[in-house]
Formats: C-alpha cells, sequence, structure tokens
C-alpha cells in the first residue's frame, strides 16, 4: 500500500527536497527534532526493513551514500550526526515506506532512547 512518502516521490505533494537521484530522496522532516532532521528514502517501495531482499543491496547503499553527502551540504559531517531506522511497532515506525533520518545540528545525547 502507498504512503505519503509515495505522493513526495511522485511530486503530489510538497516537500522541502535537500537531494534526488535515480534510486532515492531526500527531503526535510515536517516535524524536525534537531536543527538538521531529513528523510533519506527509496525511490522503490519497501515498507519495512524486513522487507528488503538482496534485489535492494543497491538502493539500500546509496541510503547511506546519499546520507553521507547531504550531511557535508549540510554542515554536520564533521560535528556529527545520527542516523536512524525505525522498524514496526515498538521503534515508532509510522510511514511504512523505508526511511533514514538523519539528524543533527546539536547534541543529541547519548542516545535518542530513553530506559524504561
Ligand atoms: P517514523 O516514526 O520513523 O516512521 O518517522 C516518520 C517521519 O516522517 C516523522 O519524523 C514525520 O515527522 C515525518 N513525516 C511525515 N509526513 C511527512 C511529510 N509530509 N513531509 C516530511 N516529513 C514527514
Amino acid at each position: 500500500m502507498s504512503t505519503i512518502f509515495k505522493k513526495i516521490i511522485d511530486k503530489e505533494i510538497p516537500a522541502e527536497i535537500v537531494y534526488e537521484d535515480e534510486l532515492v530522496l531526500a527531503f526535510k522532516d515536517i516535524n524536525p527534532l534537531a536543527p538538521v532532521h531529513i528523510m533519506v528514502i527509496p525511490k522503490k517501495e519497501i515498507a519495512t526493513v524486513n522487507d528488503v531482499t538482496e534485489a535492494d543491496e543497491a538502493v539500500l547503499g546509496r541510503l547511506f551514500i546519499a546520507a553521507a553527502k547531504i550531511a557535508k551540504e549540510q554542515g554536520i559531517a564533521e560535528s556529527g550526526y545520527r542516523l536512524m531506522v525505525n522498524v514496526n511497532k515498538d521503534a515508532g515506525q509510522e510511514v511504512f515506506h523505508i526511511h533514514m533520518h538523519i539528524m543533527g545540528g546539536r547534541h543529541l545525547g547519548p542516545m535518542l532512547v530513553k530506559k524504561e
């Protein structure tokens, strides 16, 4: 089933796109949790990390390559940043189209996960 991210890929709804190539798209998170908070997503619709196959190797590698480029462009490569991929309910995944969060621009603390 398609998600709101598919509509962003198809340019049916607006987003602040910061990077695009033939395999991936990156845009600013609508509800940023850090000064820099960007989503990097595959153009291919894959719901969760549980659904990836070996056929997705190239696109999954490209997510990291794009993340590194974007971090440099956004000026957070040296200061540091966090990459995060939520999977399913316990991680709080809201959009069922794989996305890598890039977060930086401030000290993020030891973990975003709180101890129970
Ligand atoms: P997750 O909880 O990992 O599924 O994260 C989904 C993320 O997508 C959240 O950080 C949302 O703020 C973000 N998001 C949802 N809709 C949009 C949108 N239309 N444009 C940009 N970011 C969005």
